[in-house]
């Protein structure tokens, strides 16, 4: 999923929208989650999203569904929707459900954008059903993704929770190295970068110094924009950075950080699969630092 590098025609494959079109006879490409898992079509052993009529859709019986947008394919335009099943809902023959990171895993960039967007579409409208502030059953606005109540006038808009992922270098005589760390809750060896969630009233940049401060009790500068992933558990948006050591000596911040250290290229602990920010900041410094066959992942 490595679409933060994607060229501005592969982004351009999707147009996103609200509002389903009224001629819609051809069958549709449907994201539907039961419970935490992705509906596909177990015909064949990958990954392969179900293509659906609206009559095949009434009788699964989605408790919600939202249109998502258009897909344009080689083959002409594509309608893309999302919907929630009953968890307890038994697929018809020829259908199975799917973990999203697995999916995630396997599929292509575009398809991972779309999943992750009907996962987020679909949770959000699960969980604003009652307006927050008042307890009134929200509404769904019909050219608009916000919840709104109509009692007291509070939008519901989707949730997005941006976190920043920062790759900080130290140059050292012979090298440069880059600064990885263990959360205690990683199994033994896996290292990655510092990554946490920005704080209301706080800019990037001071969510960048603060984490690292927090964490490992450095100071860094010359931060840089690497790149952002969306990332669904539950709703972050990853916001990349790359940054270069200032001072200070490591602190590990007590009951989070199990260990931390400056790794050169060739000497790398385990990291995180491909799929994420966290490992693609880790190759383009494996990149400029001139080592590009030892990466062994989680
Ligand atoms: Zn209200």
């Amino acid at each position: 999923m490595s679409f933060i590098n994607q060229s501005p025609e592969q982004a351009a494959e999707f147009v996103p929208g609200v509002r389903a079109p009224a001629e819609n006879a051809a069958p549709a490409m449907w994201f539907l989650f039961r419970g935490d898992e992705l509906v596909i079509a177990n015909a064949n052993q990958s990954p392969l999203l179900v293509s659906l009529d609206h009559g095949e859709i009434a009788n699964m019986a989605p408790l919600r569904q939202h249109y998502l947008g258009r897909l344009q394919t080689d083959s002409g335009t594509v309608h893309c929707f999302c919907g929630e099943l009953d968890a307890g809902r038994v697929l018809p023959e020829g259908y199975g459900g799917i973990g999203l990171r697995q999916y995630l895993a396997s599929a292509g960039a575009t398809m991972a954008q779309l999943a992750i967007r009907a996962r987020q579409v679909v949770y959000w409208d699960r969980d604003h059903q009652y307006c927050g502030r008042c307890g009134t059953p929200t509404e769904l606005l019909p050219d608009e993704r916000v919840r709104s109540c109509p009692q007291c006038g509070l939008s519901n808009y989707p949730r997005l929770s941006p976190a920043i992922i920062i790759a900080v270098t130290r140059r050292f005589a012979a090298e440069t190295r880059i600064l990885l760390a263990r959360n205690h809750r990683f199994p033994a060896g896996r290292y990655s970068v510092i990554a946490g969630f920005v704080e209301p009233g706080e800019t990037l940049e001071e969510c960048a110094h603060r984490e690292v401060l927090e964490e490992v009790g450095i100071q860094i500068r010359n931060i840089r924009y690497f790149g952002s992933q969306p990332w669904p558990f539950p709703h972050s948006l990853m916001i990349g950075f790359t940054a270069e050591y200032a001072g200070g000596e490591f602190v590990l911040e007590e009951g989070e950080i199990a260990d931390a250290q400056w790794f050169a290229a060739g000497e790398l602990p385990l990291v995180p699969p491909k799929i994420s920010i966290a490992r693609q900041l880790i190759d383009a410094f494996v990149t400029q630092n001139g080592h590009g066959s030892s990466i062994r992942e989680w």
